[in-house]
């Protein structure tokens, strides 16, 4: 068998340490499996997304030492691609339009509430626009903005209610989803969750490996590649690297970001050894600790 992942940051801010971690984490699983290794800008969000950015990232993958196979691939090349799949979805009616504002859908679903658990509330989708006649939504399609929603009954009833992904140790996991999630955004017509899988599966990728903050999507990308008629990837959620407060490290937190460190006169090899011994998983130094940093990854020490 011959393996392939990726590793498929979004440039909405200078990378860190932490995705660091996580693009170090696919290499050296690429490695020891003699897999190879593909790198995937994924920079569909045009609002939070920035081409600087991305140069940034590939600039600091080239210091880390990370070498991939072929050309870097960009997401906001591939709509056509992912337009496609929303075309095939709505065909088999798996999706619908959602005309709804998210001030609408809060107002429903306390409407709906007999249970005062307000702060739950906001993430179920109450099914609004679900069961609309063709009449009007294609009325309303032609002057209103709209979201595409999976309807999760009829997805389900299409692909059984055995869905499961599977992680590194063979373990199968049942799916989550319950409600009718987006696919396609108002704003750009697909999602994250769409181009994901649509690019998973035509880079030929066998093993998806990304941080722990995404396991709760594979269920989500499980059903759209039952759907979609596309292969299954095995799953791998590594921990994600925490600041000394406990919170995950953030692109906000620019302070550890890797062009700081480089700036700085950290060694991208000691950098690279450091984060693999690291247990637990912490990122041992505060921002502004930069003797410290120096001392244990300095280029000079
Ligand atoms: N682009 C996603 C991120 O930066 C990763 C997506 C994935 O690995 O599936 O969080």
């Amino acid at each position: 068998m011959h393996y392939r992942t990726r590793f498929a940051p979004s440039p909405t801010g200078l990378l860190h340490v932490g995705n660091a971690y996580s693009a170090l984490f696919c290499a050296r699983w690429a490695e020891q499996h003699d897999a190879e290794l593909i790198l995937r800008i994924e920079d569909i969000d045009h609002t939070r997304c920035r081409p600087a950015y991305a140069d940034a990232l590939i600039e600091d993958m080239h210091w880390l030492g990370l070498k991939w196979q072929g050309s870097v691939q960009y997401q906001s090349q591939r709509s056509q691609a992912y337009m496609q799949a929303i075309v095939t979805l709505r065909d088999m009616k798996m999706i619908y339009p959602c005309f709804c504002t998210r001030k609408e859908i809060k107002e429903e679903v306390l409407r709906m509430a007999s249970a005062p658990h307000l702060e739950d509330l906001s993430v179920e989708y109450p099914g609004i626009c679900k069961n609309r006649d063709v009449d009007e939504q294609i009325q309303r399609m032609q002057n209103e903005s709209f979201a595409w929603r999976l309807d999760i009954d009829k997805a389900l009833a299409a692909v059984g209610s055995g869905l499961s992904w599977q992680d590194e140790a063979g373990v199968r996991h049942a799916h989550d989803i319950h409600h009718d999630i987006i696919i396609g955004r108002k704003d750009i017509s697909f999602s994250y969750h769409l181009a994901v899988v649509i690019d998973d599966a035509a880079q030929g990728i066998t093993d998806v490996i990304r941080g722990d903050d995404l396991r709760e999507s594979t269920g989500i990308h499980r059903m759209l590649q039952s759907l979609l008629g596309l292969p299954e990837p095995v799953y791998h959620h590594h921990p994600l690297l925490c600041g000394l407060d406990g919170e995950r490290l953030a692109k906000r937190n620019g302070g550890l970001s890797l062009q700081y460190l480089r700036q700085m006169g950290v060694d991208a090899g000691k950098l690279r050894d450091f984060l693999f011994q690291l247990d637990p998983q912490v990122w041992p130094f505060a921002v502004d600790q930069t003797t410290e940093i120096l001392d244990v990854l300095g280029n000079t020490s």
